[in-house]
């Protein structure tokens, strides 16, 4: 099997303040660089602040070992398109990753899986590792259609034929991100494993929904799951750190 490291990321979405975001960020910080030194973390670590932190909080990561990503980008790398930012102002900003076709864009922006493949296009183009979201809706998960529009969804959403490189995958089934309601293990793993099978050995899959300090070790246990996207305990250091650790 493939050795692949795992991942937690930190989608602070449209959260944060210089007060506040800066002081996490610092903690989280602080707390990698000593983790470095000697109580080693196992797992990659990625933080996804607003655009408005990229700069500030690439400066406060500085020799903490912690990726910056940002939460979205134009396919265009500039022009007049008023209120975007493109893939390669994220990477200018110090960014290596950043998450596109997160379930509140494709819901709440109307984000085509078209579209979602022309930004993973911007993104490489830019040298970003694009992190890319999938998951079904509670209908489809109803209807006994999830592995089926997942699936779908992945194969829409990234480049035909794939080999331009680097993706990171998170499985985020669009009912338990932000509710509080996690998918079972058992259906992550079944997810994951119907995921992998169309992808390369090397792919990271996240497992996002939910994720907190309670239930992170248990779903960073199974197989074929290489990290988890997090959101709402992205915010709190100790949630994250905890979650860090259980990826151990
Ligand atoms: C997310 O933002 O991708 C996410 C999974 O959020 P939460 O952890 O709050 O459900």
């Amino acid at each position: 099997m493939t050795d692949r490291k795992k991942l937690v990321a930190g989608n602070w979405k449209m959260n944060g303040l210089r007060s506040d975001g800066l002081a996490l960020v610092a903690e989280l910080a602080g707390r990698a660089r000593a983790a470095g030194e000697g109580d080693k973390i196992a797992c990659d670590l990625l933080i996804c602040p607003p655009a408005t932190l990229l700069g500030l909080v690439h400066d406060a990561l500085a020799g903490s070992g912690i990726a910056l990503g940002g939460q979205n980008c134009h396919p265009m790398p500039k022009g007049a398109f008023t209120g975007d930012v493109s893939a390669e102002m994220l990477a200018d900003a110090g960014c290596s990753h950043v998450i596109l076709g997160h379930s509140e864009r494709r819901h709440g922006h109307g984000e085509t899986d078209a579209l979602v493949r022309e930004k993973v296009g911007a993104a490489r183009r830019a040298g970003l590792v694009p992190v890319v979201c999938v998951g079904e809706s509670l209908a489809q998960r109803g209807a006994g259609e999830a592995v089926a529009a997942v699936t779908a969804q992945l194969t829409e959403s990234l480049p035909k034929p794939d080999d331009a490189g680097e993706a990171i995958i998170a499985y985020e089934p669009v009912w338990a991100i932000g509710t509080g309601l996690s998918a079972s293990l058992d259906d992550i793993a079944a997810m994951h494993a119907a995921i992998r099978r169309d992808l390369s050995a090397e792919t990271r899959i996240l497992y996002g929904g939910s994720v907190n300090s309670t239930n992170a070790a248990a779903i960073l246990a199974l197989d074929d799951v290489d990290g988890a996207l997090v959101g709402g305990a992205s915010l709190d250091a100790d949630s994250f750190w905890t979650i860090v650790r259980s990826a151990n």
